[in-house]
């Protein structure tokens, strides 16, 4: 093992990751994909081929804990948490800063939201929309996987062009980001048969990073590999050994089983407490990797999150009810010809008319919609600025409390089915998130009340002197002496 330095760095401290209830064998036997490029890229890291920050330089780690709910810290009692619970988070308050709640975007979705969060832009201004693209061929199967989608630059972008190094560890729309170390986030198609792992294979960078992982511990083709706890423990031991062995500037890692579960369960259940239970151990980890690496007079750690959750009891399968309607048609599981189509979003569904001055599909569409209980149609002139977000569209269609607009194109289209969602109006107290952080130029003990999720770019330019064009103020969770400085530079 002496070839392999990284086996012996990347190992997690026992101290470090508070136990969770439910067993998590990351160690197992590992299967052997290609040694030769570990090796290769083990060769490149050790002469120095490979980009590697300096201790002393100013970085930021940007967590986001997908589906992070504001009301789980409001009001623990109601949410099935103590004031005990999630004892990494609330260190991070109490060192740190906290905002209390953080207003996502429209959609409030996790690939517009997460790319506001590091852009600084509304989802039509950044060009990430949805999480899927607009494809009703595919039924809107498609997501947002790759860079080149986005229309303005990422504090990534800014990062990379100032010299600094980058990572992703994953990050939502990062397929040929501007990463130095990136495993990127990508799932295969339904009827693909690629699995996850050969896709971040196809597209990591270095290329064959990936290998290294696959070669030295928790890896495998298989769906238990990159789904489920598994994945989130597996994405941690990389995030941690990329951070330990190339100290980023800028690197942006998501967790994402909260998420899922709360889909699943919706807002209350045992499996929810435990899923963020998880989480806040892994940012116990980091928190406790920082220290261990000195590196905390350097390094600003921030943990938000993209949205909030809603429950919902019913789902509404708007392309459903369209065909029904004899406004589209179905074949093969794709929409094949349409007069008006639904790209729904959970909480919400952006309703587009093949042709717009289309009168007579116009008056079809609004009658739908006229006397349902379970949605409000909201013709594009007049949605209000709250809900700008999507860009071009001819309806907005809002779920009333306890529905859900999901992609199922097959009848009943109302079908009896309970979980957790978002996708809704962002200013339902439900689909808040939060935000903390601490260390280099957060002022200690500060609580502030609210915030956007776009204020969270302002708030990585100012720590790392990026150039954002954005009109949106960083929050004010900043040392007075640290604006000075940033100031007289
Ligand atoms: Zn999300």
């Amino acid at each position: 093992m002496a070839f392999y330095p990284w086996e012996k760095r990347a190992a997690v401290p026992q101290d470090s990751l508070p136990e969770v209830s439910r067993p998590l064998n990351i160690i197992r036997p590992v299967p052997k994909l290609s040694p030769y490029f570990s090796l290769l890229f083990c060769t490149l890291f050790l002469s120095g081929c490979l980009p590697k920050g300096d201790a002393t330089d100013p970085r930021v780690i940007l967590i986001s804990i997908d589906g992070l709910r504001a009301d789980i810290f409001l009001d623990p009692t109601a949410n099935g948490f103590t004031e005990n619970d999630l004892p990494s988070l609330r260190r991070m308050a109490s060192e740190g800063a906290h905002i209390k709640e953080v207003t996502t975007v429209f959609p409030s979705h996790t690939f517009p939201a997460h790319t506001s969060m590091v852009t600084g832009r509304l989802p039509f201004e950044h060009g990430i929309s949805h999480n899927h693209l607009f494809d009703p061929a595919r039924n809107f199967e498609p997501w947002y996987w790759w860079a080149d989608s986005l229309k303005v630059p990422t504090v990534f972008h800014l990062a990379q062009e100032k010299g600094l190094i980058t990572a992703s560890t994953p990050w939502p729309v990062s397929v040929s980001g501007p990463f130095d170390y990136n495993i990127p986030e990508i799932e295969p198609m339904s009827g693909q048969t690629l699995s996850t792992l050969d896709l971040v294979r196809r597209h990591d960078r270095p290329s064959k990073l990936i290998e290294y992982f696959a070669f030295f511990g928790g890896l495998s083709s298989s769906a238990e590999s990159t789904h489920g706890f598994q994945r989130d423990l597996n994405l941690h031991h990389i995030f941690k050994t990329i951070f330990r062995k190339t100290l980023p500037h800028l690197t942006g890692y998501h967790i994402i089983q909260t998420d899922d579960v709360q889909h699943k369960h919706g807002r209350h259940h045992e499996s929810v407490k435990e899923a963020f239970v998880f989480a806040d151990s892994l940012i116990g980890s980091v928190m406790a990797m920082i220290s261990d690496l000195n590196q905390w007079p350097a390094t600003t750690l921030i943990v938000t999150g993209d949205h909030g959750h809603v429950d919902h009891h019913t789902d509404i399968r708007l392309n459903a009810l369209f065909e029904q309607e004899g406004l589209l048609t179905i074949q093969d599981g794709g929409i094949t010809e349409w007069d008006a189509v639904a790209h729904p979003a959970g909480g919400s569904a952006f309703i587009r008319l093949k042709n717009p001055t289309d009168a007579t599909v116009r008056e079809k569409v609004v009658s739908i919609f006229e006397d349902v209980p379970w949605g409000t149609l909201l013709a594009a002139k007049k949605v209000p600025p709250a809900l700008n977000g999507y860009g071009e569209t001819d309806f907005v269609l809002l779920a009333e409390a306890g529905y859900n607009f999901p992609g199922e194109l097959v009848q009943p289209f109302v079908f009896q089915h309970s979980g957790g969602g978002h996708g809704g109006d962002p200013r339902n107290p439900q689909l808040k998130t939060t935000l903390f952080a601490v260390g280099r130029g957060i002022e200690k003990g500060t609580v502030v009340d609210s915030s956007h999720t776009t204020q969270t770019a302002a708030l990585i330019a100012n720590l790392l002197d990026l150039p954002l064009d954005s009109q949106q103020p960083a929050p004010p969770v900043l040392e007075q002496s640290f604006l000075t400085a940033s100031k007289r530079e």
